[in-house]
């Protein structure tokens, strides 16, 4: 991962860069950002500025040995931790190294995705995720080597808000007190969540959420997605350009006319279609089951922010629009929270693979017995 393949956060990149030419590294940070947004790619280009043998003034070479095997994620001296649990692969004791392919896979392939999609391409089969008190003694050991070839040794740690406390314990004196050149990096969706013991001993490095007008850019210039109908996903997507990659890739119209049926039907309480709905959004595949409640989730959004009188806010144009005019007629702010839970549990429950028929016939007959009430 490279700078440049981050769209925008041209401010952040030079902060980072600034830093390190300055001789300004400290040893152990915390990068910090929401889901869908840039901290782990961040954190991953500044592992690879660092050991780049060939800097250049605003990004790493992307050419040089260093630099080749640090975008395959394949460097001796990078090391990677992150949450696991036990799959059909491994059935005990799970730990990062088990699934290094699969996480090499991710990060190229969906580097802004989040931690339910990781769970789900390991197939964890509803487990929680954690990361586990051996896992640090094993980090431990790897930093006690000398570094192989590179400058600095780089323990990469995603999302240390769900390591296990006797992991973190584990990891507290090597954190305050790492060998020469040696670095670790943790990156956090949720830094609030991280012990504090852990945080107390890192350098914080906020990564702000992607601007709309970046996610527009990037829909644009790398996606080929026309600039008004960029402009509206950029807008829905609410800072994570995941979410907005995730709406571009979908036929977008299909959404929206499931939704809006869905919503009818709901409305006028025609059981016999929710049934047969139901039966239909189960056949659907996991990831465009989640799409359609998350674009469900965007509409009530929509609707709320219509209602409220921030009637320019909404971006949406065509039918998009006529629906949440519509929408919004019924919705009170009440209404719209309550819509706003159901339609988060379906996706949260299908996340942990739930049943999906019975999670939409279940939130169907929900939404039909109160919608108008
Ligand atoms: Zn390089």
């Amino acid at each position: 991962m490279l700078f440049k393949d981050i769209p925008g956060l041209g401010e952040v990149k030079q902060r980072l860069i600034g830093a390190i030419r300055q001789g300004q590294v400290a040893h152990a940070q915390l990068f910090a950002g929401r889901e869908g947004g840039a901290a782990l790619p961040m954190a991953l280009a500044y592992a690879t500025y660092l050991n780049c043998e060939d800097k250049q003034a605003d990004d790493a070479c992307g050419v040089c040995y260093s630099c080749v095997k640090f975008n395959k994620l394949i460097h001796p001296d990078f090391h990677h931790i992150f949450p696991v649990a036990t799959t059909k692969k491994v059935s005990a004791n799970p730990l990062s190294e088990h699934f290094l392919p699969e996480w090499r896979n991710f990060v190229k392939q969906t580097p802004f995705a989040s931690l339910s999609d990781w769970l789900n391409l390991i197939g964890t089969e509803n487990k929680q995720a954690n990361i586990s008190a051996e896992e640090s003694r094993q980090v431990i050991g790897k930093l006690s080597l000398k570094a192989f070839e590179a400058e600095y040794k780089i323990m990469l740690l995603w999302l240390p808000e769900v390591m296990h406390v006797a992991a973190a314990n584990a990891l507290l004196k090597i954190l305050e007190e790492p060998p020469a050149k040696t670095l670790f990096l943790l990156v956090s969706n949720q830094p609030d969540k991280v012990l504090t013991t852990i945080r107390s001993r890192t350098q914080l490095v906020q990564i702000r959420q992607f601007t709309e007008e970046e996610i527009a850019q990037a829909l644009t210039s790398e996606h080929r997605v026309e600039p008004r109908r960029a402009g509206q996903i950029a807008h829905l997507s609410d800072g994570s350009l995941y979410e907005a990659l995730n709406l571009n890739s979908e036929a977008k119209d299909d959404h929206h006319e499931m939704f809006r049926q869905w919503m009818n039907q709901c409305a006028m309480r025609k059981y016999a279609d929710l049934i047969e709905g139901s039966e239909r959004f189960s056949k659907l595949s996991r990831d465009a089951q989640k799409n359609l409640l998350h674009y469900g989730l965007c509409m009530v959004r929509e609707a709320l922010v219509w209602s409220g009188q921030a009637q320019m806010l909404v971006r949406l144009e065509g039918e998009e629009l006529v629906f949440v005019e519509r929408f919004a007629k019924i919705m009170s702010p009440e209404k719209a929270e309550w819509l706003y839970i159901l339609l988060n549990d379906a996706s949260y429950h299908l996340e942990r693979n739930a049943n999906p028929k019975i999670v939409f016939l279940d939130i169907s007959l929900t939404i039909a017995a109160g919608i108008r009430n």
